[in-house]
């Protein structure tokens, strides 16, 4: 990471330990803020609060999963614009579909693969960055 670089938070909101952890690991090493969750509520308190640069969300999650998260962050003028990317485990053929007209900015597959994160990450807070 450049020194000049203006520190990123990134919210990761993902109920299983194993993955919520192997995420956040690959954001630190990047040298990104992060800011962990395991629930839909909490999450969308957390977003509402810090405003981040770019969110990471599971679509099953006990309270509100992210599809319901992903339409109170959209009508949510102060959240409305967060570039908010849903990482899930379906692979069902129209979920991609699903999920992008559900408000989604991007569709991360479960298992995550680090490089892929790692580019998909940069490329999301590239395009959030106002110039
Ligand atoms: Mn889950």
């Amino acid at each position: 990471m450049e020194p000049t670089q203006s520190l990123k938070t990134i919210v990761v909101a993902e109920d299983d330990p194993s993955s919520r952890e192997l995420v956040c690991e690959i954001l630190e090493a990047q040298g990104y803020h992060v800011v962990e969750t395991g629930n839909g509520p909490d999450a969308l308190d957390k977003i509402q609060k810090l405003i981040p640069d770019l969110v990471l969300m599971d679509i099953q999650m006990p309270g509100a999963g992210g599809m319901t998260v992903i339409q109170q962050i959209r009508q949510d003028r102060r959240t409305a614009k967060v570039p908010v990317v849903a990482v899930t485990a379906h692979a069902m053929a129209g979920d991609r579909e699903r999920i992008l007209s559900s408000g989604f900015d991007g569709y991360i597959s479960k298992p995550v693969d680090a490089v892929l994160l790692r580019q998909q990450v940069r490329d999301l807070l590239r395009a959030g960055t106002p110039v």
